[in-house]
C-alpha cells in the first residue's frame, strides 16, 4: 500500500466508524502520542470588533501533524476521538495549552480585553470535574478567567441538560465566558438561550457564505443579530471571506467577525505578529 492510498483512506475515516481493530487501535494510539510528541498543534484565529477591526481574541483550533498522513484538519479526526472517548483528554490538553500560550501573551502585549476561546465537545462539558479541571488550569497557568471564553454547541443541550445547567452557571462564577458555536444549526429548542446564561452567539458561517442583500439569509442573520442583543448577548459571525459578506453583516449590526476575509487559524508565531501590531 501506498503512502497516497493510506492518506485517501484517512481523509473517510470520519465516514466509516467500522474501522478494523487493529486500525482503530492504531489510530488510538497515534491520536494519544500525538499530543505527547509536539504532533498536536494549536492554530489560533482572529478575531475583531466590527465597528473598528480592532483584535478582540481568538480561537484555538486543533491541527495534528502526523508524518505519515501530513496536516490531518480537526474534521477528520474528531469525530473519531469522540466515538472512542478520547475529546476529554484532547480537550484538557487544548484547555492547558490555549491558557498558558495565551498567559504568554498578556503578560508580553497587556490587552484587558483579549479572549482566548477553546471548543468543548458536549460529552467533555457533561463531566462531573469539568469545572474543576478548568479551574486548576486557570490557576496552574496563572490565567485569569476573564480572557478565557468556552465554545459549546447547541448538542451540548441535547441530553443531560441539568448538569450543564450547573457547569454553565459554575464556569460564570468563576469569570469564564460562554458562547454557543455553529448557532442556528443544531436541534436544540431555542428555550435554552432564556435558560442559560449565555455570553455571545457564533452565527454559523452557513448562513454567511455568499450572503446577498435583500435574500432570506440576510434576513435571518440580521434577526439572529436583533434576538441576540435583546437577550444582552454579542454576536460572533464566521465565516465571513469577501468584503460583500462584511458589509453585509457590518450592516446588520454584528459585533465581531472571525474569517478568511481576515486571516484563517494562524500559527503561533504568525499569530504574534496580529498582537505586535495593536
Ligand atoms: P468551529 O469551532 O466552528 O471552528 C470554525 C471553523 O471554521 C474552523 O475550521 C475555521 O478554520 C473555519 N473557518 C473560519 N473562518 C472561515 C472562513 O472564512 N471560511 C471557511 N470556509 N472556514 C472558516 P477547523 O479549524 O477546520 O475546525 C473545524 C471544527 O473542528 C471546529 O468548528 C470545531 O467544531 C472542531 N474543532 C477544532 N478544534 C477543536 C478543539 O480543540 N476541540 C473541539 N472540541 N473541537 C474542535
Ligand atoms: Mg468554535
Ligand atoms: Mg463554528
Ligand atoms: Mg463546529
Amino acid at each position: 500500500e501506498t503512502k497516497k492510498e493510506k492518506g485517501n483512506r484517512c481523509l473517510v475515516f470520519h465516514y466509516d466508524m467500522n474501522l478494523m481493530i487493529e486500525e482503530q487501535l492504531d489510530l488510538e494510539k497515534r491520536l494519544r502520542d500525538a499530543l505527547f510528541t509536539d504532533k498536536m498543534m494549536l492554530f489560533y484565529q482572529p478575531k475583531f470588533e466590527a465597528k473598528t477591526h480592532r483584535l478582540v481574541g481568538m480561537e484555538a483550533l486543533m491541527r495534528w501533524y502526523d508524518e505519515e498522513y501530513g496536516f490531518i484538519p480537526p474534521i477528520q479526526f474528531i469525530p473519531f476521538a469522540e466515538e472512542v472517548g478520547l475529546m476529554p483528554m484532547l480537550g484538557e490538553w487544548v484547555l492547558v495549552t490555549a491558557c498558558s500560550q495565551m498567559k504568554r501573551w498578556i503578560d508580553a502585549y497587556p490587552n484587558s480585553e483579549l479572549r482566548v476561546a477553546v471548543n468543548i465537545s458536549p460529552l467533555h462539558l457533561q463531566e462531573k470535574n469539568f469545572v474543576y479541571i478548568v479551574k486548576q488550569v486557570l490557576r496552574d497557568t496563572g490565567l485569569s478567567a476573564k480572557h478565557l471564553e468556552i465554545e459549546i454547541t447547541e448538542l451540548s443541550f441535547m441530553n443531560g441538560s441539568d448538569v450543564v445547567a450547573e457547569t454553565i452557571q459554575d464556569l460564570k462564577n468563576l469569570g469564564v465566558s460562554i458562547a454557543i458555536d455553529d448557532f442556528g444549526t443544531g436541534y436544540s429548542a431555542l428555550s435554552y438561550l432564556k435558560k442559560f446564561p449565555i455570553d455571545t452567539l457564533k452565527i454559523d458561517k452557513s448562513f454567511v457564505r455568499g450572503i446577498k442583500k435583500g435574500t432570506n439569509d440576510e434576513s435571518m442573520v440580521t434577526a439572529i443579530i436583533n434576538l441576540a442583543h435583546i437577550m444582552n448577548m454579542s454576536v460572533v459571525v464566521e465565516g465571513v471571506e469577501t468584503i460583500e459578506e462584511l458589509n453585509i453583516i457590518e450592516k446588520a449590526k454584528g459585533d465581531m467577525i472571525q474569517g478568511y476575509y481576515f486571516h484563517p487559524a494562524l500559527p503561533t508565531e504568525q499569530f504574534e505578529k496580529l498582537l505586535m501590531d495593536v
